[in-house]
Order: structure tokens, then sequence, then C-alpha cells
């Protein structure tokens, strides 16, 4: 089985998710995921931003334009870069002023740009529950249309309260948001990181 179809969706959030597409060790090599358009849909299958009638509709049509999918997935992958430098500079700036975040401007901005691409192929639909955008249809897709629900998760995450509930987990470099009542969760998950640190902690106590 590919790597993407068994990696963790614990980010709380499909746009942190999708940051975690690149896991690793914190301050180790990138361990990455996705090596090619269709384990960009894989993903997107997984974490149910378009429907399977799509997902079939564009791998259909990837293995008909290769040379085009294989530029929707390197921007998808220039999306990722941006946002996790976004999600990290917010990290690290906690406390810091809006203005002192001097660096970010050109993520932001390519942010915006896709964003505002997304937003332009959405179509506003009826849910259970109100209403929302969806973004592409079997019989209307386009090779970029991964990105656009991701795009507009993303922006949203950024202009949202939830944003202060995001860390990264002790262990390794996928972030989540931390819905935790006291704000104390440490671990990416307890079946990842979460156990291996324990069992850490275990081992250098009986060692005292
Ligand atoms: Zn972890």
């Amino acid at each position: 089985m590919d790597k993407v179809s068994r990696i963790e969706l614990i980010g709380g959030h499909p746009a942190v998710d999708f940051v975690n597409t690149v896991g690793g060790l914190r301050g180790g090599a990138d361990d990455e995921n996705l090596f090619g358009y269709p384990d960009l849909l894989t993903w997107v299958a997984r974490a149910g931003l378009l429907d399977a009638d799509a997902i079939e509709a564009l791998r259909l049509r990837a293995a008909d334009e290769p040379r085009q999918a294989a530029r929707a997935f390197d921007r998808a992958l220039r999306f990722r870069a941006r946002l996790d430098a976004v999600l990290r500079a917010h990290l690290d700036s906690r406390g810091a002023r809006p203005g002192d975040l001097d660096d970010l401007p050109g993520d932001l901005d390519e942010l915006r740009r896709a964003y505002l691409d997304a937003l332009a192929h959405a179509h506003l639909q009826p849910q259970t529950a109100g209403y929302d955008w969806t973004f592409c249809r079997a019989t209307d897709t386009s090779l970029e249309s991964p990105l656009w629900p991701i795009a507009q998760y993303a922006v949203d995450l950024l202009r949202s309260g939830a944003l202060g509930r995001l860390a990264q987990c002790g262990h390794c470099r996928w972030l989540f948001l931390d819905t935790s009542r006291n704000r104390s969760r440490r671990w990416c998950s307890m079946g990842a990181c979460g156990s291996i640190m324990k069992m850490r902690r275990y081992r250098l106590a009986r060692q005292q």
C-alpha cells in the first residue's frame, strides 16, 4: 500500500493535515508522503475534500494529461510549503506584533492567490445544514481542483480563532489543533509519537 493511504489524519483540520503530508522527526529529515498527482488525489479523497465521482474523473484525466497533472501537483506542493512556512511562523511568533512577521508577505500572497482561484471555480450549494462551497463536479473537472478546497480551508483557518489552538508534536514535525480543554496535548497521536515518548520515559525512569 502507498504511504499516503496509511498516513494518519490527526491535525484536526484539513489544512493542517495537508501540511502533515510531510512527516519526520523534529529537526530531522523530511519524510515525504506525496510522490505524484495520484497520491494527491488519494489524500484529497481520504480527507473528504472532493467526492468519489470527481476523484475518479480526475484520475482518468491525469492519466490522459500527465504533464498538466505534474504541473498541478507541483503547484499543490508549492502551496503546501508556503502554508507550512506561515503556520510555523505563527507558532514561533506567539506574542510578537503582526508587523514582526516581515518575511511572510510572499507566502501569504501565494495563499491569497490560490484562495481567489479556488473561489472563482467554486459553486455554492445547499448542504444538510446551510450552504457550503463545492469545488469539482465529475462532469466539469480541472486538474487544479484538488488544491481548491485545501486553499479555502487554509485561508479559513488563518482567519479563524482556531489558529490559536495550533501546536506542534513534541517529537515530530506534525502540527495539530489542540482542542483539549486545558491545551495539554503534547503528541500528534498516541499511536505514533505518544507511545514512543512514554516508553522512552518509562525506560529512563527504570534506569534511575
Ligand atoms: Zn508526532
